[in-house]
């Protein structure tokens, strides 16, 4: 019953407010939505966005996966908006105010980090994927159209990332 209650309120189609849909899903979920190139974005948020209320809720969502329990933290990958879109002032409705430049990031970001619509998978496994899968050359391609790479977050991160990964000797 309780699965039952949580589910609709997620999935309901006609809950107004989606700020309020996503701090409803936070306070009775663990699990989170995202479009597949917010992976990396969520690897390299820095506490920086589009509005105060965009900041605060991509806050939360990295400071759930960037906790002790994070890396076992399961992501449903949704093809629209998704927990980081949801307060976002570019969202309209499903879409996003830049849809065809979203569109070009999920597809390439779906396919060199194998994902698919309905996946779930940890935060603990994407990371390994984005580890494995995403050189220097790689992220050039995947992230061109996106207007945040030019700040040298995202490629920080994923050398981070990849030097904590690496196989110890
Ligand atoms: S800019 Fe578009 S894709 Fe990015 S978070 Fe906002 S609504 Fe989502």
């Amino acid at each position: 019953m309780f699965c039952l209650i949580i589910v609709t309120i997620q999935k309901h189609p006609n809950l107004p407010d989606p700020y309020w849909r996503s701090v409803l899903s936070k306070v009775i979920s663990l699990s989170i939505s995202f479009r597949s190139h917010h992976f990396l974005c969520a690897l390299g948020f820095e506490g920086k966005g589009y509005s105060a209320a965009f900041i605060d809720n991509f806050q939360n969502i990295v400071d759930r996966l960037r906790g002790p329990e994070g890396d076992s933290i399961e992501i449903e990958v949704v093809p629209m908006v998704d927990d980081i879109c949801n307060v976002c002032p570019s969202r309209r409705d499903t879409l996003c105010h830049t849809q065809e430049k979203i569109d070009t990031l999920d597809q390439a970001h779906t396919q060199v980090l194998g994902l698919n619509v309905g996946d779930r998978i940890t935060w603990g496994a994407a990371k390994r994927r984005i580890s494995e899968r995403v050189s220097m050359d790689v992220f050039e391609r995947m992230c061109a159209p996106c207007s945040w790479k030019n700040l040298g977050i995202c490629e920080k991160a994923i050398q981070t990332l990849q030097n904590q990964m690496k196989p110890q000797d």
